[in-house]
């Protein structure tokens, strides 16, 4: 049995929305929060909203938030019992939550063994294979030699993805459609996974044709309890990374769903998981499911889970690392509604979705019914190229799929934001996508229906971009007409002048 301990006081090892997100928890809990910044996030809400703040000297992720040393010997310092890792830098770092608990501080998350498991896919595939969890057909091995790569790839039949086993951000895969394609992708992804990853362990799976990326939300305590809050579906990917996010999955029938989240509650067993965490599938056209990962920490997109099931994952997180028992029953966790997550980067979606860095000189969230905005900036802020390009992330909720959808678009069209390139357009046009509307969509409807930059002049002439093109300045159009929107009127213009420019270029 468990000692429980009141974690009065918790550090935030991140920064921007995530930081605030969690913050905002500990301070409704009664609790004190420490956050870190660096020294190019000091304006940034998060390091305010704090109860005390600490810089780190530095502005790459290596010197800052990533620095573990260095973020011990602060939470030491300043005397608190816990530290929560929020997601990406240390979040599913093992190394890092031995050190916080030999520190003698309580990590928020997983034991250090279950990170370390799953954060190497290949040793995850097989664990939780062994507990009868389907996995994608291929080699839970890592691969070195060329000879041995291509006798797997001929096995599962091509075409073939290579992963990298410490993967995570959607880095180091390789889609290889023929054997001639081997032996350059094998070097490419091992490169790629050596440099973002100082690993390069790579394994080879069957890749799945036209998925759907479905997952489900763990909580688990320290008595054996495990729930799931559902699946997010999260489809919607450029770079392999989530872009748009809803809540439930219109592909799912509910013995599938039953299936799947019985799966889902087998994989964090089959590790002896603890708190939250997200089991990842990916689901066939012809709706086979098969694991792909599973992610040891509070999940980007877990606001949508949150909408529907009305569960404060960040509380029950910290619930868990106090040592209490989960006041959760399976059989007394509803959903409600749905929900969509439109992930706001600065980036431009009309030139390959390359991030965008600048000064953000006006912002205006929306608001209202239904409306959830995490944000971690404001108006005057930089968006810097050390980090992550996320600017926000919108929610919104209502009582079926049709009324969110038109929520969403309502909200995006709420959204002001100037200085910086944005995936609203974007978002927007996902919102008025028949297919989309229809739930008829996969992990290719980016590129499927997306025609985005780096496009020939004659590829300009394509009717999908002229469409989206259109549509973007169709939204924009409306909004510089509303003259009370003075603000909106200036990101109208500067948007225009610059669609006028890609029409010319
Ligand atoms: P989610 O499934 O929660 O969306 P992602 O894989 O998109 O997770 O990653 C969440 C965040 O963590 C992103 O900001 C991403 O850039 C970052 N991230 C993911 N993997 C790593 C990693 N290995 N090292 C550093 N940051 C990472
Ligand atoms: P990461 O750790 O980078 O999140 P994942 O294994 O979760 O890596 O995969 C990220 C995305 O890549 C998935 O959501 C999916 O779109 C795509 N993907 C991964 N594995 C496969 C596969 N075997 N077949 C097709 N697509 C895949
Ligand atoms: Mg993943």
């Amino acid at each position: 049995m468990m000692d429980l301990k009141d974690l009065r006081k918790i550090l935030v090892a991140n920064r921007g929305e995530i930081a605030l997100r969690i913050m905002r928890t500990i301070r409704e809990m009664g609790k004190k929060s420490v956050s870190i910044y660096s020294e190019v996030d000091a304006a940034l809400p998060f390091a305010r909203y704090s109860d005390e703040a600490y810089p780190l000297r530095g502005k790459e992720a290596r010197d800052t938030y990533l620095n573990m040393e260095r973020i011990v010997s602060i939470a030491k310092d300043a005397g608190v019992e816990a530290i929560h890792p929020g997601y990406g830098f240390l979040s599913e770092n093992a190394e890092f939550a031995r050190m916080v608990e030999d520190a003698g501080i309580v990590f928020v998350g997983p034991k250090p063994e279950t990170i370390g498991l799953m954060g190497d896919k290949t040793e995850a595939r097989k664990l939780v294979a062994g507990y009868g969890v389907p996995v994608v057909p291929g080699a839970s091995e890592p691969v070195r030699e060329l000879s041995e790569a291509s006798r797997i790839a001929d096995e599962v039949g091509y075409p073939v993805l290579i992963k990298a086993a410490a993967g995570g951000g959607g880095k180091g895969m390789r889609l290889v459609h023929d054997p001639g394609e081997l032996e350059a992708a094998l070097r490419a992804a091992r490169s790629e996974s050596k440099s973002a990853f100082g690993d390069d362990r790579v394994f080879i799976e069957k890749y799945i044709s036209n998925p759907r990326h479905i997952e489900f939300q763990i909580l688990a305590d320290n008595y054996g309890k495990v729930v799931h809050l559902f699946e997010r579906e999260c489809s919607i990917q450029r770079r392999h990374q989530k872009v748009v996010e809803e809540t439930p999955s219109v592909a799912l029938t509910s013995s599938l769903r039953d299936e799947m989240s019985k799966a889902a509650v087998d994989a964090a067993r089959a590790c002896g998981y603890r708190n939250a965490g997200t089991v990842e599938f990916i689901l066939s056209e012809g709706n086979k499911y098969y694991f792909l990962e599973m992610n040891t920490r509070l999940q980007v997109e877990h606001p949508i889970t949150e909408l529907t099931v009305g569960v404060d994952i960040v509380r029950e997180q910290i619930r868990i690392a106090e040592g209490q028992r989960l006041g959760l029953d399976q059989e007394r966790i509803f959903r409600r509604g749905h929900a969509i997550e439109c992930r706001i980067y600065a980036e431009d979606v009309f030139g390959n979705f390359y991030p965008d860095t600048g000064t953000i000189r006006v912002m205006r969230e929306p608001a209202g019914p239904g409306v959830r905005v995490d944000s971690g900036i404001e108006s005057g802020n930089e968006l810097s190229v050390y980090y992550d390009s996320m600017i926000a992330k919108l929610s919104v909720w209502d009582t079926d799929r049709n009324g969110a959808i038109r929520r969403m678009r309502r909200a995006l069209e709420d959204y002001v934001i100037a200085g910086v390139k944005t995936t609203i357009p974007f978002c927007r046009f996902v919102m008025e996508s028949d297919d989309f509307k229809l739930g008829d969509y996969s992990t290719h409807f980016v590129e499927n229906q997306w025609p985005s930059g780096k496009r020939t002049l004659a590829e300009e002439n394509d009717k999908d971009l002229q469409d989206a093109l259109i549509l973007a300045s169709v939204a924009l159009e409306k909004r510089r007409n509303r003259s009370d929107n003075l603000a909106g009127s200036d990101t109208a213009r500067l948007d225009r002048a610059w669609l006028h420019k890609r029409f010319e270029d």
